[in-house]
């Protein structure tokens, strides 16, 4: 193949223990936690809905290392949302909720970084997300820890403190939509593939965040996953 320009290097995050998973693409699912559906003025009990975000927004953090956010430009209101991320190594179309954990590669610990003010004029008047939600450094996402590890994550302790205050507190057994539906409802509109990322909602208490802030998110059998915004 001659490139008639040089093809980008493709997105990755870092995996625990050693290894790169390169991204395919972000999928993200919206308003999965119904004390956040209410918290944004909905009864939590709506159908999954998706958005996407590039492959190239990822902000990888390896293993014990604080990332750096730079703040992003035409924001006032940088909001944080803390999730959990899965990764799929095997792709496929019309999965079952029940085999759907034979699709997991892995988990890791992400944020779902959104400008929140351009969202919201967005919402108002009819237009796509993408703005709000698909900026450069969108998503920035710990090491991955394989499933093989962790077995499937079906409960635990989603928690995110800036500068040390607890902001985001949930629970994994307190999705909506679990990994398994989601992974059934998303393999019905689009065909998986290995590489794919999911960014699974977000618990009550999104907030904004400044220049200077530390951002510290955690996930049970995940550990943490640190951000400075600067
Ligand atoms: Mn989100």
């Amino acid at each position: 193949m001659s490139y008639v320009i040089t093809p980008p290097t493709p997105a990755s995050v870092p995996v625990s223990g050693g290894g790169e998973f390169p991204v395919h693409r972000i999928y993200c699912v919206g308003r999965n936690y119904a004390d956040h559906a209410v918290e944004m003025g909905f009864s939590g009990r709506e159908p999954p809905f998706f958005f996407m975000k590039p492959a190239d927004a990822v902000l990888p953090v390896a293993e014990g290392q604080t990332g750096l956010m730079a703040y992003p430009p035409l924001t006032t209101n940088l909001h944080h949302e803390i999730e959990l991320v899965v990764a799929i190594g095997r792709g496929g179309a019309g999965i079952q909720a029940a085999d759907a954990p034979g699709h997991i590669w892995g988990y890791a610990v992400g944020l779902d970084m959104t400008r929140r003010d351009l969202q919201n004029e967005m919402k108002k008047q009819g237009r796509p997300w993408s703005i709000g939600k698909g900026f450069d450094q969108s998503a920035p996402i710990g090491p991955l820890v394989p499933l093989a590890r962790t077995g499937e994550l079906l409960k635990g302790a989603i928690t995110l403190a800036v500068n040390g205050v607890v902001k985001q507190k949930g629970d994994l057994a307190e999705l909506i939509w679990s990994v398994n539906e989601t992974i059934e409802q998303l393999s019905a509109a689009w065909t998986l593939q290995p590489g794919d990322l999911i960014f699974t909602g977000t618990p009550s208490g999104v907030g904004a965040v400044v220049r200077g802030d530390l951002m510290e998110g955690a996930i049970a059998g995940l550990g943490s996953l640190k951000v400075a915004v600067r």
